[in-house]
């Protein structure tokens, strides 16, 4: 089994002190990240990046729920600086339609298409956040017919409502995915 890790939108946007959309904590998982990445177990490892344009449909200004975050080529836009870069074999831009959230990877299908190329069957998702983007990246893979695995050690959640990232797991769960914390294992 070819399994492929998926670290999602780890970026300056994302994660405090200074991103527009700071998730809690998200910069904690620099480390994690960087071992996953390191990682054997990882035939191949792919990095997306939130990447909107300026009058994007997701932001508050044009109809949206979010502040404006992620605009393509801004200095928010950029992976996080603590990512080991020369581990990551695909970065991957999502969230280029205006007219989606561009919560999932999978949008558009070139990643389905790509892992196929690559024979994987089974990934790890991990990144930011927990509650929406790495829940609907996980819950597409299932949808793919891949063996998905989420490491809670690597990911963090928006919380916007208490227990959001809980529930997302729970419902990935549910889904057949593997929830774990893989910074335990021995
Ligand atoms: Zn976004």
């Amino acid at each position: 089994m070819r399994e492929a890790l998926i670290i999602v939108d780890f970026q300056r946007d994302f994660t405090p002190p200074d991103g527009a959309l700071a998730v809690p904590q998200g910069d904690r998982i620099a480390d994690r990240l960087n071992d996953l990445a390191a990682d054997s177990r990882f035939a191949y490892v792919v990095a997306t990046r939130d990447w909107h344009p300026p009058d994007h449909s997701s932001f508050l200004a044009h109809g949206g729920s979010w502040p404006e975050h992620c605009v393509r080529g801004t200095l928010g836009a950029e992976l996080h600086p603590a990512l080991d870069t020369a581990r990551i074999d695909t970065i991957l831009d999502k969230g280029q339609a205006g007219e989606t959230d561009g919560y999932s990877a999978f949008e558009g299908g070139e990643l389905a298409a790509l892992l196929r190329e690559l024979d994987v069957t089974a990934v790890s998702v991990v990144g930011l956040a927990t509650d929406y983007c790495v829940l609907n990246t996980a819950r597409d893979a299932l949808r793919e017919g891949l063996v998905v695995t989420v490491d809670i050690s690597a990911t963090r959640a928006v919380d916007l409502q208490p227990g959001d990232g809980e529930r997302a797991l729970e419902e990935l769960r549910t889904l057949g995915a593997e929830v774990v914390d893989l910074s335990k294992r021995v």
